[in-house]
């Protein structure tokens, strides 16, 4: 029996991993759970794959379920605050920790999980993007097993000859190539993307994912985040790394070697396939996953992403070009802004606006110590409230005020 650590279980990939896990109860126990607030969720998944322990960030939260799971007879230890999730990643009855909370505040625990030696299965990108060569430094002292889950990187990782090694870069390997479905407003006139709603934002036509990522792919910043962390955990210069617009979303990224080969990985858009292939490698188990039918799927289109309507693609770029803290950066400064859009503070085509202007103020540094990473993290997110917040106009539309 193999034991799994999932932090972040009620988030979208929490969800699914602990679906992946309930149909192989013969390979597979859940060890502990964590999660930032959600007691509802937290309560139902204790009671049914009975966890020695669950943690919640939010120490309000974890009294709720505390109460709710004595009440339901339940024996699984509740424990509080966001120590806690670090506390279960580096636990020893778990061999497999799912890091899946979403942004920066998964790098601690995934961290820790890193530094105890687990098979670290790495949905929480932030981690990569902010902290990629402590995390990859960790993993080699340790002698952990990265493997990534953003769908992607997945992708890469089944494509690349056997023996790779995290932050390395494979020999015979050409170009990384990076598939993103455009998300929302693919083609929508840069006039309406300017003030289109959260509720618009959020409807991923493919992917069925959490608001932040799902905003992410509206703005492309998710792709641009993604070839930071293909970057960091391939061991490839950025400009070795093209992202190509790709609207079915059944290719899910490419390698091209030197000899002219170019290997994809193809499936049904469900995180599943990833999250059961990293699970269970080298060996491959059922996922519960819809198989792919080609003749359904009839035309697979490819086009160039229009950096002009998609800034945030180029941002990127250039933190992954810059290196050291630029993408601790760009990171922060997304999350708040992001978070002020979902908010109705921030007009959608703003986002990209403000990130720019954060990152014009982004005076260099290097990523190697944490106390510097969590400094400039700190630092960008301030910089970046004050600049919504600032009574100046962004695009021609003042921030707070929002558009008609
Ligand atoms: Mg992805």
């Amino acid at each position: 029996m193999i034991g799994i650590c999932v932090l972040g279980s009620t988030g979208s990939i929490g969800r699914n991993t602990l679906d992946v896990v309930a149909r192989h109860p013969d390979r597979y126990r859940v060890v502990s759970i964590a999660a930032r607030s959600d007691v509802a969720g937290m309560a139902e998944q204790c009671l049914r794959f009975h966890p020695e322990r669950a943690a919640l960030a939010d120490p309000v939260a974890a009294r709720e379920l505390e109460q709710q799971l004595r009440a339901a007879g339940s024996s699984t230890q509740v424990l509080a605050g966001a120590e806690a999730l670090a506390d279960l990643a580096r636990e020893s009855a778990a061999r497999v920790v799912m890091a899946a909370i979403s942004g920066a505040a998964g790098l601690p625990s995934t961290l820790a999980a890193a530094q105890a030696g687990k098979r670290l299965l790495i949905a929480n990108k932030e981690s990569v993007v902010m902290a990629g060569a402590l995390l990859l430094d960790a993993v080699r002292r340790s002698g952990a097993e990265l493997i990534p889950i953003d769908s992607e990187h997945n992708a890469i990782f089944q494509c690349l000859p056997p023996g790779w090694q995290v932050g390395r870069r494979s020999a015979g390997v050409r170009r990384l190539l990076l598939t993103a479905s455009g998300g929302p407003f693919l083609d929508w006139p840069a006039a309406a993307m300017q003030t289109a709603s959260p509720a618009q934002a959020v409807a991923h036509p493919r992917w069925n994912m959490g608001a932040k990522i799902s905003v992410d792919s509206a703005t492309l910043m998710n792709k641009g985040l993604e070839l930071i962390e293909a970057a960091v955990l391939f061991g490839m210069p950025p400009a070795d790394i093209e992202v190509l617009i790709h609207p079915e979303s059944v290719v899910h990224s490419l390698v091209e070697f030197v000899d002219g080969s170019t290997l994809a990985q193809l499936g049904s858009p469900d995180m599943r396939t990833p999250i059961a292939q990293a699970l269970a490698w080298p060996e491959r188990i059922p996922a519960g996953v819809e198989f792919l039918d080609l003749l359904k799927a009839g035309r697979l289109q490819f086009q160039a992403p229009d950096l002009e309507r998609f800034p945030a693609l180029a941002l990127a770029r250039a933190a992954a070009e810059a290196g050291g803290l630029a993408s601790v950066w760009l990171n922060a400064a997304d999350e708040v802004a992001v978070e002020a859009f979902l908010s109705k503070q921030l007009n959608f085509g703003d986002i990209p606006a403000v990130i720019a202007a954060v990152m014009d103020q982004f005076s260099g540094g290097q990523s190697d110590d944490l106390a510097a990473v969590l400094a400039a993290d700190a630092e960008a997110r301030r910089r970046c409230a004050e600049r919504i917040a600032a009574p100046r106009p962004l695009n021609g539309i003042v921030p707070g005020g929002l558009a008609p």
